[in-house]
């Protein structure tokens, strides 16, 4: 009986395979960076330069990040082995959610194992099926799976389309919501687009609505001080409910967080699954994320904020004057679109070959003949790797014959 179970899995694996559609996993044996090493077939390895990392401040191999971890890991241990509301909850713990509140300008803040679980969890305590949540149709699959989670109404708009969300808003007043909640990710990752907080948080005001943001690709270097799509729409405190990642920009270790005014945090403690049935953070992420929180906090932050975004600007120009077609916008996350998934596949091999590495995205991640390769920009990244890595997407190109 289970030979017919595994023969099935293994025709789904095959299927995903002829489908060109298969993700492999390179093995890297370095910190992660700017220059990283990578191990190839038979176990070789061999450094190459890193496009593909949300280490948007270049803290994730940080010394000093490093230190912390292992710091908080010497003097506390490897964990809890404990939910928080057992014996989990630590110092750090509360120094952490203090921290990561009061940098993004809310009243309070609670952790959870990652942002998947943030989102994962928030919906459900807070809102029922005489509420309603209003979805972008690119939201993070976190969101997604909350939403379903949650038994409130669900209504979904067209990415970024503001005249949709306006009408879904009337929809669900006519259906009688009690509270609405409109939910997005503040800056969309596929694409680089920073969600229109100008627009919405209005739009929130004008019906009474709530609003949660997901700003996993935003937090620690977008808007003044690195605070985020609000701050960069200059909308701060117009935000309910945010929710964040200290597996991106933040230190590049993991763990999630939602900030929120007092009353939402302290029903999510008590309510939350994944918080209130999951272990509690290990020390060593709490020590990388507080050390994370204060470089981004500081002078320093500011510098490699500024350095992060001339990066970026560097390679679209860059890019753009050599004639690549890339999504436009100012975000370190930078799509070169080739429509073409096989191309997609096969510009990011050569490209790994050349010392590149970047990943090619194609459906079901992005839209049917929207493949690209997705490139992000590190503030570790200098000039030079930039502008090697434009010769090298150039080249590529004229070897693949396609322009
Ligand atoms: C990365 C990401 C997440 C997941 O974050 P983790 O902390 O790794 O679970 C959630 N939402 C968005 C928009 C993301 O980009």
């Amino acid at each position: 009986m289970s030979d017919a179970f595994y023969a099935r899995l293994r025709e789904t694996l095959n299927e995903i395979e002829v489908a060109g559609l298969t993700k492999p996993e390179r093995v890297i044996a370095s910190r992660q960076g700017a220059v990283i090493t990578v191990k190839g077939d038979g176990g070789k390895t061999r450094d190459v330069l890193n496009f593909c990392a949300n280490n948007y401040l270049g803290l994730a191999g940080d010394g000093r990040v490093a230190e912390a971890a292992a710091k908080a890991a010497h003097d506390f241990g490897a964990g809890m082995a404990s939910v928080r509301f057992i014996c989990g909850t630590h110092s750090l713990h509360k120094e952490l959610e203090a921290a990561i509140a009061r940098y993004l300008g809310y009243e309070d803040a609670i952790l959870f194992a990652a942002a998947f679980d943030a989102n994962g969890g928030l919906f459900e305590p807070l809102l029922d099926e005489q509420d309603a949540i209003i979805s972008d149709s690119l939201n993070h699959a976190s969101i997604i799976d909350g939403v379903r989670l949650c038994r409130a109404k669900r209504y979904r708009f067209a990415n970024g389309d503001m005249t949709a969300l306006e009408d879904r808003i009337k929809a669900a007043k006519a259906d009688g919501a009690r509270t609405i909640v409109i939910a997005t990710d503040g800056v969309f990752s596929m694409d680089g687009h920073i969600a229109d907080l100008g627009t919405i948080t209005p739009l929130a005001d004008k019906y009474q609505a709530l609003v949660m943001v997901d700003d996993c690709h935003a937090t620690g270097f977008l808007g003044p001080k690195g605070r985020g799509s609000a701050a960069f729409h200059k909308v701060e405190g117009r935000v309910d409910f945010l929710s964040g990642t200290f597996g991106k920009a933040l230190g590049g270790a993991m763990g999630g967080f939602v900030c929120a005014r007092r009353e939402t945090v302290a029903l999510l403690r008590q309510r939350a699954r994944p918080y209130l049935f999951s272990n509690a953070l290990a020390p060593a992420l709490c020590g990388a994320a507080l050390e994370a929180i204060r470089i981004a906090n500081s002078e320093e932050g500011d510098k490699l904020r500024v350095r992060l975004f001339e990066n970026a600007a560097r390679f679209r120009n860059g890019m753009a004057a050599t004639g690549f077609d890339l999504l436009p916008g100012e975000h370190p996350i930078v799509p070169v679109m080739l429509g073409d998934a096989r191309l997609a596949q096969s510009m990011s091999a050569r490209l790994l070959e050349e010392g590149i590495y970047v990943i090619g995205f194609s459906f079901p991640v992005v839209p049917k003949g929207q493949a690209r390769i997705r490139t992000q920009l590190s503030a570790a990244h200098s000039s030079e790797h930039i502008d090697h890595a434009i010769k090298s997407f150039a080249r590529v190109r004229d070897q693949l014959e396609i322009s």
